[in-house]
Parts: C-alpha cells; sequence; structure tokens
C-alpha cells in the first residue's frame, strides 16, 4: 500500500479538561437536581427557565407555521427507517425447545422500558436524528421515550423542524436541555411537577461533552455506542466517477473540521483525478471551510495493487460508512468484514442513508466497527433467557451439578440442588 494523501498526525480527541468538566457537571446533577441544571443551561446555553419541559401548548405553538414541504420530507425519512427498524424486529424470536427430556429452555424479547434520545443542535440542525433514536426504539416496543435537545443560542427555543421530528418520531416527553446536564437529568431524573423520572438507556450523537457524558454514565444506564467524529473510507476501481468520489468524500467531511474522509483505489489516474475535482469542488461549496479543513487535516488517499488488497486496508481502516465503487459491488460485499453501513455501488451515496433510506445512522466510528453495528431496533431490545425443570428431570441435571458444586466448596448451591431431589 502506498499513501497518495497522508493525513498529519492529530492530537486525541478528548482531552482531560472536557473529561473533568463532564465529571462535576454530572455530579452536581446527581446531587442538585433541576437547580444544576438550570445553572448550567444558563451558562452554556443563556436559558434558564421555570420549566425545561415542553408542553403541548409549547409545543403546538412552536409547531405552528413550519415549512410543509420540509416536513413531508421528514415524514418520509420517518415511515423508510420505521419500516426497516420493523423488519429487522422480525428477526429477533422468542423461542423454546427441550433440551433434555423434561428440561425446557427458552429466549425472550423484552424492550428497555424507558429511553432517554439526545438530539444534538449545533452547525446543522440535522432533521434524520429524531427518528434514528426516538422512532427506532418506539418500533422496539419502548413504552416512554424522553427527548432532550438544546435551545438555539439566543431564541430559547430547540429548533422547531427537529422538534416536528421528534414529534413525530413517538417522543413521550420532550426537554429543552443540552449537553452533558441533559444526559445526567435523564439518567438521574430530576424532580419537579411533573417530575422527569429516570430512563434506563441514554443514546444519540453530539458534541464532545454528550459524547463523554454518555461513557461516564454508562454502568449508571445502558447507552447506544460512543460516536466521535464522523467518518467515510470510498473503495473505488478505474471505473468509478471522480465527479462522485470527490463530492462523497467532501459530503462527509463538511459535518466538521475533524471528519475523516479516505479514499483506497487501485487507480493512480483515479486518485490524481479525484484529487483535482475535490479542489475545484471546494471553490463552489458553501461549507467549504469545515469540508476543507477536515480534508487537509483528515483527508487520506490510499493506492492498493489489488481487489484484494483494497478489502484487507479497508478492514482495518473499519470505517463508520463505507461505499463500494467498482465494477462488481457484490464481490465485496461477499468479503468485507468491518463497517458501520455499507454503501454499494455508483448510486448509494452515504447521504441517502443519512437522511433516511432506512438504515440508521447512528454507527460505530474510531475503528468501532472492528467488533459492532450501529443502532438498530435490536439495541433496545434485551434477549432473555429462561429455564422450567420437571420433577424427573432433577434426577439428570443434579448430579452432576452438585458434584461441581461441592468440588468448588460451594456447599449452599449443593444442598439447594439436593433438595431438589428429595
Ligand atoms: P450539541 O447538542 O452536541 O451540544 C450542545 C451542548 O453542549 C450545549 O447545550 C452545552 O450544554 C454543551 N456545551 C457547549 N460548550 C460547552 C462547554 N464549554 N462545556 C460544557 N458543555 C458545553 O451541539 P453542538 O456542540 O452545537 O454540535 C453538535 C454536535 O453533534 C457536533 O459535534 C456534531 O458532529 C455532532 N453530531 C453528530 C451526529 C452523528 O450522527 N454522529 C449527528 C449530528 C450531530
Amino acid at each position: 500500500m502506498e499513501y497518495f494523501k497522508k493525513a498529519p498526525p492529530q492530537a486525541a480527541a478528548v482531552s482531560q479538561e472536557i473529561r473533568d468538566t463532564v465529571s462535576r457537571i454530572i455530579s452536581d446533577v446527581e446531587r442538585e437536581g433541576v437547580d444544576a441544571v438550570r445553572r448550567y443551561s444558563e451558562k452554556f446555553d443563556g436559558f434558564a427557565p421555570a420549566e425545561f419541559r415542553l408542553s403541548e401548548q409549547d409545543i403546538h405553538a412552536q409547531l405552528a407555521g413550519i415549512d410543509e414541504e420540509v416536513t413531508r420530507a421528514i415524514d418520509f425519512s420517518i415511515q423508510q427507517v420505521k419500516h426497516f427498524a420493523g423488519l429487522q424486529r422480525r428477526t429477533l424470536i422468542d423461542f423454546e425447545e427441550e433440551t433434555l427430556p423434561g428440561v425446557t429452555i427458552g429466549q425472550k424479547q423484552i424492550p428497555v422500558n424507558a429511553v432517554g434520545s439526545y438530539i444534538p443542535g449545533g452547525r446543522y440542525p440535522i432533521l434524520a436524528s429524531a427518528v434514528m433514536t426516538i422512532g427506532v426504539p418506539k418500533v422496539a416496543g419502548v413504552k416512554r421515550i424522553v427527548a432532550c435537545a438544546p435551545v438555539q443560542r439566543g431564541t430559547g427555543r430547540v429548533n422547531a423542524l427537529q422538534l416536528y421530528g421528534m414529534v413525530k418520531s413517538g417522543a413521550d416527553e420532550i426537554y429543552a436541555i443540552g449537553g452533558a446536564q441533559a444526559m445526567a437529568a435523564m439518567a438521574f431524573g430530576l424532580d419537579g411537577a411533573p417530575p422527569l423520572e429516570a430512563v434506563d438507556m441514554i443514546v444519540g450523537a453530539g458534541n464532545a461533552y454528550v459524547a463523554e457524558a454518555k461513557r461516564q454514565l454508562f454502568g449508571v444506564v445502558g447507552i447506544d455506542l460512543l460516536a466521535g467524529p464522523t467518518e467515510i473510507c470510498i473503495l473505488a476501481d478505474e471505473s468509478a466517477d471522480p465527479e462522485k468520489v470527490a463530492a462523497d468524500l467532501l459530503a462527509q467531511a463538511e459535518h466538521g473540521t475533524n471528519s475523516q474522509s479516505v479514499l483506497i483505489t487501485t487507480s493512480r489516474a483515479l486518485a490524481q483525478a479525484v484529487t483535482q475535482e475535490i479542489e475545484r469542488q471546494l471553490a463552489a461549496l458553501p461549507t467549504a471551510d469545515a469540508a476543507g479543513t477536515s480534508w487537509r487535516d483528515y483527508g487520506e488517499i490510499l493506492l492498493v495493487d489489488s481487489d484484494e488488497e483494497m478489502v484487507t486496508v479497508s478492514d482495518q481502516v473499519a470505517s463508520e460508512h463505507l461505499e463500494v465503487m467498482t465494477r462488481d459491488p457484490d464481490w465485496y460485499l461477499q468479503r468485507l468484514t468491518n463497517y458501520g453501513s455499507l454503501f454499494l455501488g455508483q448510486n448509494a451515496t452515504v447521504a441517502y442513508g443519512d437522511k433516511g433510506i432506512g438504515t440508521n445512522h447512528v454507527l460505530p466510528t474510531s475503528r468501532a466497527a472492528r467488533y459492532t453495528g450501529g443502532l438498530w431496533v435490536g439495541k433496545f431490545i434485551k434477549t432473555v433467557t429462561w429455564q422450567r425443570v420437571a420433577d424427573d428431570a432433577n434426577q439428570t441435571v443434579a448430579p452432576p451439578f452438585i458434584r461441581m458444586a461441592d468440588t468448588e466448596g460451594m456447599i449452599g448451591h449443593a444442598d439447594s440442588m439436593r433438595l431438589r431431589l428429595r
């Protein structure tokens, strides 16, 4: 493998300062509840209301007059993502089997009772965030879904179109709280009338404070996954269109100033054409400040000798999003093992997945695709097990297990089994 373009080395993404700030916010919210939330909300978002929960009237007023064409687009996204989540739900089955005469063992799927979803604010009010983290647990059968989103600076309001997405995706309670204080509030609950009851699991993307809060709160509650800055990797041979390759690399790069875009190709001519095309497109792209910085600092082009090497290197990169723009994308589908979501062929751009073609856009970053997939309906469902033992079956299972327990010195265990033999 040869670097056609190599990114310069970067400092660690999460500083000790962020860890300490988040740790302080979490312990303050745990101790002082809503007073601490109000103090941090005022400090970071200039927002200190008497009540953080949006009432039905607030929501109704804020949704009045929003753009109907955009709401139809959001509805389309919600439909696609919920439909696919429903299909995935079908793959999670309950079953039971008699594994020995009189011994019946089964598994059962139980949705998490209460989920807290964070909807990030930021440079772009991402409209598909709500369906990914509210619509999908709804399909899983989660009974109570709490949503938190920061207010937009200076307005004291959550973005109205994001709010529409939260309501339509099925949020049961919506709070105008951002950052680490939102994550802590959902994890510990808040007193009030009515109170915010603590949830069992917190999910959703956000900035470094939000991600660090999830990491520190894991254990108090469940989390989905730790999502860092977004990434794309494109596998392309000489058949790929440089204009599309460059556009897709830049589309991911525009997310922030530290988004990683990688091209792996067998064609030096394509590497050259894409490099030129990126410069040409950046000159006209309104988000070129972020996209250009990301491409300069995190963009890479890797030259490989064969399709097989493309697969090996791609599995090492283990990108969040992986596009395959080659003559035979299905050859890659059969061989690739590490990616968050795979986009096959010249048409399947990551942007389709991002906005809601059906798959979830909360995906593993920082090489976590080596050991996990992304958010999906199954993350909101606990696969639990059960067992039942008929009277006669005690004669089969008790003797070996009593022998094991006696050998271990766990006499209480052995006695509880001996009782079953009486
Ligand atoms: P955010 O909603 O993530 O965070 C806003 C909150 O950050 C504020 O409410 C505030 O409480 C907190 N905060 C800000 N400065 C702070 C400080 N100095 N100390 C402690 N807390 C502080 O919104 P954002 O930061 O404006 O940006 C959105 C982020 O979400 C971006 O980083 C973006 O990359 C990320 N994002 C990721 C995805 C994804 O799917 N991976 C999707 C959308 C957005």
